[in-house]
């Protein structure tokens, strides 16, 4: 299956990303899956910080590092 190069831009689909196929009545439903850690790919323990998915592991290590920008 080949998605046009508009949408993927649109949605940031990168080969070999993810797709969540839904059907909705008999229209296919594509959701881009944002189900891994930005820094080291890990499925677990994730949330969104800074606007990327980051799991706990890297964003305690990002705030060690003096990244936390939430307190101002
Ligand atoms: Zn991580």
């Amino acid at each position: 299956m080949i998605l046009p190069k508009e949408v993927c831009k649109i949605l940031d689909i990168r080969q070999g990303d993810y797709l969540t196929v839904k059907l909705k009545g008999t229209a296919i439903l594509l959701e881009k899956e944002e189900t891994r850690c930005v820094f080291c790919g890990n499925e677990k323990d994730l949330q969104k910080k800074y606007g990327e998915i980051i799991c706990s592991s890297c964003l305690e290590k990002l705030i060690k590092a003096g990244f936390e920008s939430d307190k101002k």
